[in-house]
Order: structure tokens, then C-alpha cells, then sequence
């Protein structure tokens, strides 16, 4: 194991114990086919995957029959954003999303657009919020979907999501939420927040990595093509042999984020050690700013502008003790100026100089400090 600090939360989350365990037995003993129907091994997979969609459910105020297994939130995404317009069944081909989404939205929308379907791109302002008015004004008649997330995953702005949601019935277009960063760190309500259609990743909440949900409202009556064929599992929504471990563990994981939301206290001791952070790197570092610290943040995140560092070679220099980033994984990964912070209108030059603080279930006061030591002594601050 190593030493060094995680505050990456965003990216992925280590597996609760709790959730490891629930999942061991479903590797050996019960390794059943949840689709065979013919015998008790069958059946006894079945049973836990059941009872993990009733759990994945709760947590969000769904029916169990309105939970549809993916491989993660991207995929979840491609089937509702993709299955939905090419089903043929909107009123129209016009969709309505925000710059600042993730590229899984993102980059779906930009592939029906070259297919032909129009979008609309809504801007963010500098805090990152969306415009109700402007969305509102955007609604066409030929509207099929507005496509806005619960939360952004590199400041953790959280978007009006229950408002969307009114506008979007007022308006007759249907509602597909990405709330992968949302779920599970704060109360997400699909029936209260008239949500349509909504993604979320089991690898985000302390489950594991490569399941996700799709969550379809029955009462939405909405008619998905069919983006993999095969044996019609998953009421003909997504075929393929169900992961079975994978989704009693995003059930368990499911599960205990409910309990923890139940008291609040986990998002209070988050917002804590994020206020602690975020004080102790003001007043340590000339100048920095808090992308969207102005507006309501998830508790666990904190998008932090060091003007003239470049983020990249900060992250190096901390790199073996500190684990950090400059946005999405993705993004991360190619290098390229952030386009949520170019999004909110701030400029490349902020775009490559922000960084990204997510911490988490395990994270610990101690480490909020010592974070703090190692990026002051890391001389490329001052
Ligand atoms: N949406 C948001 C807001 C995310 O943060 C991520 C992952 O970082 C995704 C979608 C994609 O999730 P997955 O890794 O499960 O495909």
C-alpha cells in the first residue's frame, strides 16, 4: 500500500470494505447466471440482484423496475441520450444541454449533432451556474430533451435541478439528469426533482468500477432503441449477462450512502474538511481563487485557481505524495485546458491552472494539513 495522500475522490472512490464483502461470495459459491431460470444457481443470483435493485432504487426514491444495469455512467448516458433520440418516438430532434457538462453528455450530444439531431450548448456564467431564464427561453417545440447534470464534476457546482425539472414538465420535454457526482453525497430525489431519466456510476460511491445505473420513469412512457442487442436482459433495455458481483456490490454501496445520508453527518464532516482546506490554502497562497465558491457546492469538492502555476507541474511535483487533478480523469489524461473552467469564461490561462481537490469517506483531518505542507513546500508556490 502506498503512503501517499488521495484527494481524487472524483475520479473513482476505493471500495467500502462493507461492499467488498457483501460481494466475495458472488465470485465462488454463488456464480449463477442471473438469467437461468432453470435451476437454483440461477435463481440465487437472481435473488441478490433483485435485492440490490431494490436498494440502488431507494436510494435515489425510484421503483425497482425503473433501475436498467450498465457497465458505468457513460454508457448509462449513450443509452438514454442515444437510445432516446433514435427511437423515433420525440416530438423532435432537439436536444438542450451546458458546455460545462461531462464529456460523456458532451460527447454524445456532439455525435447526434453529427448525426444530424440539433443541440443547443448553454453557457455557464462565471460561477458556473446555469441560466433558468435562458433555458427556459431555449425550449422549442421540436425540444426532445434537456440533458443538465445533478452536479459538475470539477467544482461541484450543483445545479437547480428541481427547477429544471418543473421547467422541463411545464414544457413537455423529458429530463435525463447525469448525477454521478451527485448521488450518494447528497439527497437526490428523482419523483420530488421530476426527473425523466437519470446516471450514476457505481465506482463514484464506493462500489466498483464498471457498473452503473440507468434509472428510466416508468410514468415518462419514454421508448429507448436499443443500443445493444442480444439475449433481452434488463426488460430488453440492455443485453448482455448481468455482472453479478459488481451489482450487489453497487447495491451494498447503495446502501450504506443511504445510511449515512439518513444523519448528514458524513456531507457535514465533508464540508468541514473542505472549509478547512480551502481556509488554510487561502491563507497560505497569494492570490488563489475557488472556482464556484460563490454558489452551492457538493461538500467534498474544491476546484482551487493557483494564478500563474501551472497546474500540470504542480500536480508532478506533488505526484508521489499527493494525489490530485486537474479535472476530469479524462481530461486529465489528454492534457488539455479544462473545459468546465473554460466554460465558466475564465480563460485558458485558469483552465490549466486550477486543481481539483475531491476528498472522501476515508479522507482524514490529519491529511487535510499535510496536504497543505506539501503543495506550500513544493516550490512552485509562493
Ligand atoms: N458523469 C460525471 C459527472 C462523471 O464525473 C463521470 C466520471 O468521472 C461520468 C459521468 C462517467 O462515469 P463512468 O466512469 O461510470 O463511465
Amino acid at each position: 500500500m502506498h503512503k501517499a495522500i488521495y484527494m481524487d475522490y472524483c475520479a473513482t472512490t476505493p471500495c467500502d470494505p462493507g461492499v467488498v464483502e457483501k460481494m466475495l461470495p458472488f465470485f465462488t459459491g454463488v456464480f449463477g447466471n442471473a438469467a437461468s431460470g432453470d435451476h437454483i444457481f440461477g435463481w440465487e443470483a437472481k435473488e441478490a440482484v433483485d435485492e440490490a435493485r431494490e436498494k440502488v432504487a431507494r436510494l435515489i426514491h425510484g421503483k425497482s423496475s425503473e433501475i436498467t444495469f450498465t457497465s458505468g455512467a457513460t454508457e448509462a448516458i449513450n443509452l438514454a441520450l442515444k437510445g432516446l433520440m433514435e427511437s423515433g418516438t420525440t416530438r423532435g430532434k432537439h436536444i438542450i444541454t451546458n458546455r460545462a457538462e461531462h464529456k460523456a453528455v458532451l460527447d454524445t450530444c456532439a455525435y447526434l449533432e453529427d448525426k444530424g439531431y440539433e443541440v443547443t450548448w448553454l453557457d455557464v456564467d462565471e460561477q458556473g451556474s446555469i441560466s433558468l431564464e435562458a433555458l427556459e427561453n431555449a425550449v422549442r417545440p421540436d425540444t426532445a430533451v434537456i440533458a443538465i447534470q445533478y452536479a459538475n464534476n470539477e467544482t461541484g457546482v450543483i445545479h437547480p435541478v428541481r427547477e429544471i425539472g418543473s421547467i422541463a414538465r411545464k414544457k413537455n420535454v423529458y429530463f435525463l439528469c447525469d448525477a454521478t457526482q451527485a448521488v450518494g453525497k447528497i439527497p437526490v430525489d428523482v419523483v420530488a426533482d421530476k426527473i425523466d431519466m437519470l446516471a450514476f456510476s457505481g465506482h463514484k460511491i464506493y462500489g466498483p468500477k464498471g457498473i452503473g445505473v440507468l434509472y428510466v420513469n416508468n410514468q415518462s412512457k419514454i421508448n429507448l432503441s436499443i443500443q445493444q442487442h442480444g439475449g433481452n436482459h434488463e426488460r430488453g433495455r440492455r443485453s448482455g449477462t448481468l455482472n453479478v458481483p459488481a451489482i450487489v456490490g453497487i447495491g451494498e454501496a447503495a446502501s450504506i450512502c443511504q445510511q449515512e445520508l439518513s444523519t448528514s453527518t458524513e456531507g457535514i464532516r465533508l464540508a468541514g474538511l473542505r472549509n478547512r482546506l480551502e481556509a488554510a490554502l487561502l491563507s497560505a497562497v497569494a492570490g488563489i481563487r475557488i472556482n464556484g465558491g460563490k454558489v452551492t457546492r457538493l461538500p467534498q469538492v474544491t476546484s482551487v485557481l493557483f494564478p500563474g502555476v501551472n497546474g500540470e507541474q504542480l500536480l508532478l511535483a506533488v505526484s508521489a505524495r499527493l494525489a490530485l487533478s486537474r479535472g476530469s480523469a479524462c481530461s486529465s489524461a489528454q492534457r488539455i485546458p479544462s473545459h468546465v473552467i473554460m466554460a465558466m469564461g475564465l480563460g485558458e490561462t485558469a483552465a490549466h491552472d486550477s486543481i481539483r481537490f475531491s476528498l472522501g469517506r476515508f479522507t482524514k483531518e490529519e491529511e487535510v494539513d499535510a496536504a497543505v505542507g506539501i503543495l506550500c513546500n513544493s516550490n512552485l508556490i509562493t
